[in-house]
């Protein structure tokens, strides 16, 4: 979401006259688009703009926007001296003024308590000419104990059917092959219009742009993946099959404290409805170990979900007490000793469940979207299958953008290796 936000703030510069540099002592304005998910992130923050503050040109703007500064607002002003400008996640549309604004001198901090009711559409500079981002709803109406999101999102807005395929039209005419439809809850697209949609709906009006061969959806929730919208991707030829559900644990207590609204049954119920009727499709999660109160016991049953599950991939995290978040104040806190002893243990898990998940695609032909050269090795190029698996292959510069044909030859825990079929 925030790499989206970003893309979108370049469109919105360039209505003002800035265009991107890579590099940053050439910047006359220089922004940090921040995450506010983990206290990881948030220190971040503060190291790079103590980094940009050192090192920046004379006279250069610093501004910070995203979930931190929707948080922090004017205290961020406060802290940061050398701050000129702190605009959060609900008022993006509103850049160009603000940094006009800043241009003369003055330090502001402007925030949105929610989005406008008429979502305001924005222009978008793309990073990548054939893989694009399409927001589809923004904000979270759940609680969970654990997570600033709502807070620093708001409430669930959709933008329009329309509005979503005028932008997947033009992305089909700009020769665009993949689009990834994105929500911090997707899978709630559409319950907030009139007349109400669902994301099912959505997949089947894209699958009718043939330019675009490939449609993908972020992040979903497994109460709200009903059995229309796993139909529609079962139906929709273009639809991947790749499913992200973060379960978050895999104990029944843990769950209902970090009120997710279902049970480990629930889960298994969705995960069987989704390889039931798409037995090829790749199913990756979420977990967070050391949720307050969690006891060896509770832990283990979520290392045993992953043996049960046979994740694709798991995105790991050590719990991190959140601002305006109810468990952050629970007295039950896990020690953080503890915390990262689970999270090594549980990693081990999902890397040896994950190896024998990658290992099925061994001697198999995949069609792979080629991104761009291999970070490891220069001779490689490197893409993802349907199920969003990251394949490596020897080819050149003229893949990239192509999809191809891949036989698989070898494959660990986070990628596999085949060659090009001619
Ligand atoms: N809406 C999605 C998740 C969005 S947040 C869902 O409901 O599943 C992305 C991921 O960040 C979450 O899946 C969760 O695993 C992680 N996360 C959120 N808050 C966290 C916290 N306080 N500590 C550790 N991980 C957290
Ligand atoms: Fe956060 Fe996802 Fe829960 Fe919303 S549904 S509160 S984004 S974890």
């Amino acid at each position: 979401m925030n790499k989206s936000d970003s893309e979108h703030m370049l469109g919105l510069l360039d209505e003002i006259g800035y265009a991107q540099t890579d590099n940053e002592k050439n910047a006359d304005l220089m922004i940090l688009n921040t995450c506010a998910i983990r206290e990881g992130a948030e220190d971040k923050v503060f190291s790079y703009l103590g980094h940009w503050n050192k090192h920046k040109r004379d006279g250069t703007l610093i501004a910070v926007g995203g979930c931190v500064a929707q948080d922090m607002g004017e205290d961020l002003l406060k802290r940061c001296s050398y701050v000129n400008l702190v605009f959060g996640t609900h008022n993006l549309h509103r850049l160009p003024d603000l940094v006009l604004q800043a241009e003369k001198g003055e330090r502001i901090a402007e925030l949105f308590t929610e989005l406008p009711d008429d979502l305001p559409e924005t222009p978008v500079i793309r990073q990548n000419d054939f893989s694009a981002w399409v927001s589809v709803i923004y904000g979270c109406d759940y609680n969970c104990t654990y997570c600033i999101v709502p807070y620093v999102r708001g409430r669930e807005k959709s933008r329009t059917p329309d509005v979503i395929l005028q932008e997947i039209n033009e992305l089909a005419n700009a020769g665009y092959k993949e689009v990834t439809l994105l929500g911090q809850n997707v899978t709630a697209y559409g319950h907030d219009l009139d007349p109400v949609r669902h994301l099912g709906h959505l997949i089947e009006m894209i699958g009718e742009q043939d330019a675009i061969r490939r449609i993908r959806f972020l992040t979903g929730h497994p109460r709200d993946l009903n059995p229309e919208i796993i139909d529609a991707v079962a139906k929709v030829p273009s639809a991947c099959e790749y499913f992200h559900l973060p379960i978050q644990a895999g104990d029944d207590r843990t769950l209902r404290r970090m009120a997710r609204g279902y049970n480990v049954d629930f889960y298994r119920k969705v995960a069987s409805q989704v390889r039931d009727r798409i037995p090829d499709a790749a199913l990756t999660s979420d977990l967070i170990v050391g949720f307050p109160g969690e006891t060896d016991q509770e832990f283990m049953n979520t290392v045993n979900l992953v043996e049960e599950m046979c994740f694709d991939a798991v995105n790991t995290a050590a719990y991190s007490p959140r601002p305006h978040t109810p468990a952050a104040n629970w007295p039950d806190q896990v020690p953080e000793e503890v915390k990262n002893e689970r999270l090594r243990f549980l990693n081990t898990v999902v890397s040896e469940v994950s190896h024998r998940r990658n290992k099925r695609c061994l001697d198999t032909v995949c069609e792979v979207l080629v991104e761009g050269r291999s970070q490891r090795n220069p001779e490689r190029v490197s893409g993802r299958t349907r199920t969003n698996k990251i394949v490596n292959f020897v080819g050149d510069d003229s893949l990239i953008g192509k999809l191809v044909n891949v036989r698989i030859e070898a494959a660990n825990p986070w990628a596999l290796r085949g060659s090009l079929v001619s």
